[in-house]
């Protein structure tokens, strides 16, 4: 019979250690949130070696007794808690009295601190969880607490560190969570000597946000408020031509603790859809208070999972608040001097722990002129759908593809299309608006100076460039026409009076027999769209009606599109999303595309609904539709100011 005996300290320690103590950033968080506890207002952070030679944090908080500095490094004793019912309204960031254990117990650890009252300080030593007796020393009010050679004695956990820069940019997110939740504070990291951090205390959150992510995120940030009843939303999100690659940039804030909720971040996600490009991700940065009792911290060793008690509610609040904002706010993108694809931090931020200094003007150049690398493969600001975009821009600006089809567009004739546009070069095509032999009615007279102006010209065969009060505007022709398209569907398939054409001869589709089960059961989601279906044997589907928008596209070749999206493994449960997705998809289609030429007519007659429809500053695909390059850049670009 084995014996049951009960673990020695040292052990139990060691075993909390290890669902607490992952890697170096793991202490800075918790010898962090001790400081912030403690009441300090100031609290300095020095590395070596990516924290696995040395992390020391020195706070001016509240200190510790020296009776009591044996007690801080015993398993389950805290100060913040007393009773299973506090336990229930934690405030403090910590409350487990874990953490001091579990790091002394795999590390050489020194706790040094002395509290006002007191008029010199006092220190203990640990090596390996055996504490040695406490000592007086010579230290200011606070607490400073040294790890020496984590995981010096747990070989196996030692081995699995990364490279000192990748536990250093651990460290560093480390000590952006628990800044960004307390910009009273300030905080100043250090690593190898150089200072790799400086966060002055501020009352202004998007200072401090400025501090740590770089001033063009903090000056695309959009405020969003809301309260409803106990739980209160604050925070910023940021426009969505600053997006990120991933969604790390999504801070979440609970009553000041960093958590990491995967329904709030769905709900930030879906208030995005159709304003960023798949795999781009939103930047926001969100406060949520409430009482403690309505969320349980204690369901996760870090903490960084939390349970709310209404949870459906908080998602609603969040998503509720995000639209009602976008649909307030212009969303229209802005071309700024510099790049926004870095996924690099900015040089004060903290996450640049090797302080490199990312350099992105000569690609901000380009991007400035977005015709000038058009189908570049450099990383541009937008990722383009390949689609559109694949064409060289010097192809399509010596290709002239007159007389393509257009017709395309019938939904309520949204563009005159004339069938054969004049083949003429943007150059000449300037030449001919000035020329008053055959004006167009897109040309108004500048009363100043009695010469005509084109409302807008057609470039490229895909950019439509006017001006507006702000500055040069420029619109990409299939994203703005698409974006119309989709929002006069979405109000035809809300309204159930999307045409849709009977076919003379049904078309039998040869579907995979999982394709035909999807099928069969989208019937009716499908008939929303206009196109019907029935079984035909086996696994061939009978189309007999598709949506007329699409009239000469093949109707095989558009339901199986949708079959692609019925079957893509997406695993949705939002039938609306889908939808969406499916009228994308015909949107897309049956837009102009990129090299259609367009007469001056239809150009005209596209920007005039770009003012009549939702969101038209993005297509549905989330690219952005109009780009605007302000004067005053301009001006600054060309040296004038
Ligand atoms: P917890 O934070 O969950 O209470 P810890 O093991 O992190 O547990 O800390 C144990 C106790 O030590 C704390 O409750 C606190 O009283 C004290 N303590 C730790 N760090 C500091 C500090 N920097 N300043 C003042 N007191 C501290
Ligand atoms: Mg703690």
């Amino acid at each position: 019979m084995p014996e049951i005996k009960q673990l020695t300290p040292n052990v139990v320690n060691k075993i909390a250690a290890g669902e607490v103590v992952e890697r170096p950033a793991s202490v800075v968080k918790e010898l962090l949130e001790n400081s912030v506890d403690a009441g300090a207002t100031r609290i300095d952070i020095s590395i070596e070696k990516g924290g696995t030679d040395l992390i020391r944090v020195a706070d001016n908080g509240c200190g510790i007794a020296p009776e009591q500095l044996h007690l801080a490094l015993a398993s389950h004793a805290t100060s913040k808690i007393r009773s299973d019912e506090d336990l229930f309204r934690v405030g403090t960031l910590g409350f487990r009295g874990e953490a001091l254990a579990s790091i002394s117990s795999v590390s050489q650890f020194t706790l040094r601190s002395r509290t006002p009252e007191s008029d010199s300080g006092a220190e203990v030593v640990v090596s390996g969880g055996h504490p040695e007796p406490i000592a007086p020393c010579g230290c200011p009010v606070g607490t400073i607490t040294e790890v020496r050679n984590l995981f010096f004695n747990t070989p196996a956990r030692r081995k699995f560190l990364r490279t000192t820069q990748t536990e250093m940019s651990h460290c560093s997110e480390a000590l952006t969570r628990i800044a960004l939740a307390n910009e009273g504070i300030h905080f100043s990291m250090k690593h190898n000597d150089r200072v790799v951090s400086e966060l002055p205390a501020t009352d202004s959150w998007r200072e401090r946000i400025a501090a740590l992510f770089g001033r063009e995120i903090s000056e695309s940030l959009i405020a969003i408020e809301s309260g409803d009843g106990p739980i209160r939303l604050r925070g910023f999100v940021a426009r969505p031509e600053q997006n990120k690659a991933s969604s790390r940039t999504q801070y979440v804030l609970l009553n000041g603790r960093h958590i990491r909720d995967r329904a709030l971040l769905h709900a930030l996600g879906e208030a995005y859809r159709g304003l960023l490009t798949v795999g781009r991700h939103p930047i926001a940065f969100l406060r949520l208070d409430m009482p403690p009792q309505d969320v349980d911290v204690n369901v996760h060793p870090t903490k960084l999972e939390v349970r709310f008690q209404e949870s459906g509610r908080i998602y609603s609040q969040l998503l509720g608040t995000l639209r009602t904002r976008f649909l307030t706010t212009d969303l229209t993108a802005h071309v700024q001097p510099t790049s926004p694809d870095e996924d690099r931090p900015s040089p004060a931020g903290p996450t640049d722990p090797m302080g490199l200094a990312p350099e992105a003007e000569s690609r901000a150049l380009a991007q400035f002129l977005p015709w000038g690398d058009t189908g570049s493969s450099a990383p541009g600001r937008y990722s383009s759908s390949p689609s559109q975009d694949a064409l060289p821009a010097v192809d399509a600006m010596f290709e002239s593809r007159p007389g393509k089809q257009l017709e395309l567009t019938r939904l309520d004739r949204p563009i005159q299309w004339s069938k054969d546009c004049p083949a003429t070069s943007p150059a000449q095509a300037d030449t001919d608006e000035r020329s008053d032999q055959q004006q167009p009615s897109n040309i108004r007279v500048d009363s100043a100076h009695g010469m005509p102006r084109p409302a807008a010209i057609q470039i490229h065969d895909r950019y439509l460039i006017s001006e507006d009060r702000e500055g040069v505007v420029v619109v990409d022709q299939h994203a703005l026409h698409e974006r119309i398209l989709f929002q006069r569907l979405k109000a035809r398939v809300a309204s159930e009076s999307l045409e849709s054409q009977k076919l003379l001869v049904p078309e039998p589709v040869a579907l995979s027999p999982v394709e035909a089960t999807a099928a069969i059961e989208a019937r009716e989601l499908l008939q929303k769209l206009g196109i019907t279906i029935e079984p035909f044997g086996g696994d061939t589907i009978l189309v007999s009606s598709y949506p007329a928008l699409l009239a000469n596209l093949g109707p095989a070749e558009i339901f199986r599109q949708m079959i692609d999206r019925l079957t893509s493994g997406d695993n949705r449960a939002d039938l609306d999303e889908l939808l969406d997705d499916m009228l994308h998809d015909i949107a897309c289609k049956a837009a102009i595309k990129a090299g259609d030429r367009l007469s001056p007519e239809e150009v005209e007659s596209l920007l005039a609904q770009r003012h009549d429809v939702e969101s038209a500053h993005h297509c549905p695909h989330g690219r952005p539709t109009t780009l605007v390059f302000t004067r005053e850049e301009l001006d600054r670009r060309f040296k004038r100011t």
